[in-house]
């Protein structure tokens, strides 16, 4: 039986005595928090989706970090509704309203 010590690869450990700024606000950050920056779309995450091509990771506040992929959801859902509709018309609510004739 193996002792069952697993090894798992890390990634490069930045300099912890050296202070991180916050990429958002510019702050001296005492927790960091660590979001990838997406060079497909511009976006942070926390996880950078697969196929995406990672600019690496930047530190953020812990409430900056919150902000920043808050921006990014929206950013990708703005993107998202933009490509699922064909015509660029943003509103048809005509259409979903029932017609009352008179
Ligand atoms: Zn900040």
């Amino acid at each position: 039986m193996e002792s069952g010590t697993m090894k798992f690869e890390k990634p490069e450990k930045k300099q912890e005595s050296k202070q991180e700024r916050c990429e958002r606000c510019g702050e001296k950050l005492k927790k960091v928090k660590w979001l990838e920056h997406s060079n497909t779309d511009g976006n942070y995450y926390e996880t950078i989706p697969h196929g995406h091509v990672s600019q690496g990771l930047f530190p953020f506040g812990v409430e900056c970090a919150t902000q920043q992929l808050i921006e990014s959801r929206n950013n990708i859902e703005k993107k998202r509704s933009d490509w699922q509709s064909p015509n660029p018309a943003p509103y048809e609510d005509n259409s979903l309203l029932p017609i009352a004739d008179t």
